[in-house]
């Protein structure tokens, strides 16, 4: 097995998805001279309606990447987090962003376009390195390596592979064990009962109403919204809800799932007068349910190994999926130069010895939908920068 073998210079090396985490973890291997190649289900990429939120830990990410000005030149950069009263609009805490963020961090807070993201991100990556409309059905030991089955029949062999095909992952249906043919059922993330509505449109739609120059959660009893500008401009306007759907309500997690705007409105009609303008002017909306996985027992099995959501799907109450996955990208690179000539198991044990307990730490918060509500110190998620974070201690050593 290639897990027992030191990694040579020429490896092949695969990553399954081109996602944030996939192509961040192609940008990341390049830098330390590894040339992956990433497999894509989707025939192209979509520019679905979402905004994202990129904190400070994940902002040393991109510098890293050199997109950090790019990204900042696109995006919008919220002065607060502000946290209200969906009733009443009482503010339950402000925690500074803007300057201030920066200055503690080293690094920005920005909300910008989930496209803007991607594009930025595949920008770094030679699209020779992309194959996309290339599903992967099944993956098997072979000798030293692994072989990877494709939909289109083809097959490719790798000397180690990534799995960042998110959260309803095949490749860690390998990695846990399950059979691939009952990959439906074998390792379901479950279904938290609430879904998630979401859209972007032009700020113009709101015709006046003051979005205001916070990220603003709106805290109800059982549901809450989050909305904010995407753009540098304040041009575009995102928003994204929590709420509790029927238990039998059943979906796939699919970005392009469309949501009835009518019923959003209903479920948020006790909300303030602001946040039902916002309502008021979306033109459509995308649904997709909220699901969630305890931390995983193992991320790698042999030859192949897991990052981002294939590994800590996660609720996205802390906005932080992404910055994991990030994270998750710029640790194994750095473990695969720092471990140069070890086996590849060694290197594969140092990054999920480095990341999990952190990933873990995101995933449970993420679950409680606490943060930033009240008064919250951020620092150990905000600060961590995880091209310089230790790898490690044991492993290392
Ligand atoms: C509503 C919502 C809001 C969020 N907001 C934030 C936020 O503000 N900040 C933040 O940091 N995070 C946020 N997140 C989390 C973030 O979106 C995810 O953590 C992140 O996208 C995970 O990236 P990934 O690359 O691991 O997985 P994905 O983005 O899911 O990418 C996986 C890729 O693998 C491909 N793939 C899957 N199966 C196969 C296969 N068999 N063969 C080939 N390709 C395959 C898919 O097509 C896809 O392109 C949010 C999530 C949600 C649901």
């Amino acid at each position: 097995m290639i897990a027992g073998r030191a990694m040579k210079k020429g490896s092949s090396v695969v990553i399954i998805g081109a996602g944030i985490g996939g192509l961040a973890a192609a940008a990341a291997l390049r830098r330390v001279g590894i040339e992956a190649v990433v497999y894509e289900q989707a025939e192209k990429f979509a520019r679905v309606g979402a905004g994202i939120q990129q904190s400070p830990n994940a902002m040393k990410v991109h510098r890293g990447f050199g997109i950090e000005a790019r990204l900042r030149d696109t995006s919008f950069a919220p002065a607060t987090s502000l946290n209200r009263d969906a009733e009443t609009g009482a503010v339950t805490n402000e925690h500074p962003l803007g300057h201030d963020v920066e200055a503690r961090y080293g690094a920005p807070y920005l909300t910008l376009h989930r496209g803007d993201l991607h594009a930025a991100l595949a920008a770094i990556v030679p699209s020779d390195c992309i194959h996309m409309g290339r599903r992967l059905v099944r993956i098997a030991p072979d000798g030293a390596g692994v072989v990877l089955g494709f939909a289109d029949g083809s097959e490719v062999a790798a000397d180690a592979v990534i799995g960042a095909d998110g959260v309803h992952s095949l490749v860690r249906d390998h990695v846990q064990g399950h059979s691939q043919e009952h990959a439906e059922v074998s390792d379901r993330a479950r279904f938290t009962g609430r879904v998630a509505y979401r859209t972007t449109f032009p700020a113009a739609r709101l015709r006046g109403v003051d979005v205001g120059a916070s990220r603003t959660k709106w805290w109800g009893a059982d549901r809450h919204i989050v909305i904010y500008f995407v753009t540098a401009a304040r041009d575009e306007v995102y928003f994204v809800t929590s709420q509790p759907e029927r238990a039998d309500w059943i979906t796939q997690e699919s970005w392009s799932a469309k949501g009835n705007v009518g019923e959003l409105r209903a479920a948020f009609a006790r909300f303030h007068p602001d946040v039902r303008a916002v309502l008021a002017a979306a033109l459509e909306v995308h649904k997709w349910g909220i699901f969630e996985r305890d931390p995983l027992p193992a991320w790698r099995r042999g030859a192949v190994v897991l990052l981002g959501d294939a590994c800590h799907p996660m609720t996205p109450y802390m906005a932080s999926g992404a910055a994991m996955a990030l994270e998750d990208a710029a640790v194994l690179s750095r473990c695969f130069a720092e471990l140069a000539g070890a086996r590849l198991a060694q290197v594969f044990d140092a990054y999920e010895a480095t990341r999990k307990p952190r990933a873990s730490l995101v995933q449970t918060g993420s679950s409680q939908n606490t943060w930033m509500r009240n008064a919250t110190d951020p620092d150990w998620l905000y600060g961590y920068d995880a091209w310089t974070a230790p790898l490690a201690a044991a492993v290392a050593a």
